[in-house]
């Protein structure tokens, strides 16, 4: 997992959560993700959207990519396609991402890097693994999640941020026991590089085998953890969290999870969990494959603008590695 890892005593370290023991979050349910093919058809787990969780309130759909370790020949990526209404963040850790996107925004993402790209009113985009990459292969991991954006950001102008994985705030939990990586919001006071249009937490934490990790959270902010790796429990509870599952949290003030005493051997460093949240959008939600919008009648708009070539035409510059004929609607 070359995603960023460091001796935690080097960090900085958070403060001891200070909620009391009955103001911690409980958890409200484990969700089990669908395992599907994504783009050209590489494998995701998705723990939302689901026939059982639709959709996580200011998020609307979490990918783990991988891990995959692709032959040679074998790594894949999407075609051009659309979007509009949200935001992709997408978050590798091992392996590494081409991006373009039709307002000039791109770039080469790996081993901790974040691209966010901000669809607002309507943007193309890849998402490919290097040349290089197909022709030899090699292990593959990382995590899209969308975020939505309410009524009044829909339409705003697209936007691309470029967040370099030695950008993250990186911190120790009080007993050394977890690492946190802070991609945007505030954990304990620290900040995250990522600017967000509304208040919103993500993170990365490796937390090793037996140790418990205790946050303050937000007041207002919705929470959940996904394991990605490995397994453990969540909050004081103890309710079991499997690899591939993500937990959701009712309300309160601090989150509690602990890795289990034994992880897999492929996970190396303990148990690696997303941990996110944020301020609920509470509005409708219509969607349909790459548009996220509030109506039905503003995702036909969506496709008929997308038709009309508003949403940017591929870059000529640009070589797309798939003829635009061939390019179905998908996230
Ligand atoms: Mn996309």
């Amino acid at each position: 997992m070359p995603a960023i890892y460091t001796d935690t005593l080097t960090l900085p370290r958070l403060p001891r959560a200070t909620a009391d023991t009955q103001e911690f979050k409980k958890v409200k349910g484990i969700f089990d993700s669908v395992s599907t093919l994504e783009g050209e058809g590489f494998p995701v787990r998705r723990p939302f959207p689901t026939r059982w969780l639709n959709f996580a309130d200011p998020f609307l759909l979490l990918d783990q990519m991988g891990a995959v370790d692709y032959a040679p020949g074998e790594a894949k990526g999407t075609p051009w396609h659309p979007h509009r209404g949200f935001e992709t963040v997408t978050y590798i850790m091992d392996g590494v991402m081409d991006h373009r996107d039709s307002h000039g925004g791109g770039g080469t993402i790996t081993n901790g890097d974040t691209q966010w790209m901000t669809a607002g009113s309507g943007i193309l985009h890849i998402e490919a693994p290097p040349e290089w990459l197909v022709v030899k292969g090699g292990l593959f991991h990382g995590v899209q999640l969308w975020v939505n954006l309410p009524a009044t950001q829909k339409f705003a102008a697209p936007k691309y941020q470029d967040i370099r994985s030695n950008q993250l705030a990186l911190i120790s939990s009080d007993d050394g026991g977890s690492l946190i990586r802070v991609i945007a919001g505030s954990i304990g006071g620290f900040e995250g590089p990522g600017t967000t249009q509304t208040p919103i937490i993500y993170a990365h934490a490796t937390i090793s085998p037996g140790a418990r990790l205790e946050l303050d959270w937000p007041a207002g902010h919705s929470a959940m953890v996904y394991s990605l790796l490995g397994s453990g429990t969540s909050g004081k509870e103890r309710t079991r969290t499997k690899e591939g599952q993500l937990a959701l949290f009712g309300s309160g003030k601090a989150i509690s999870i602990e890795a289990d005493l034994s992880q897999p051997s492929y996970s190396s460093y303990g148990w690696e969990v997303l941990i996110l949240g944020g301020v609920p959008i509470n509005e409708p939600v219509a969607r349909y494959g790459p548009f996220v919008m509030n109506t039905q009648d503003e995702i036909k708009a969506a496709f008929e603008d997308f038709q009309a070539g508003k949403m940017g035409s591929i870059p000529v510059e640009r070589i797309p590695h798939r003829s635009e004929a061939d390019t179905p609607l998908e996230g």
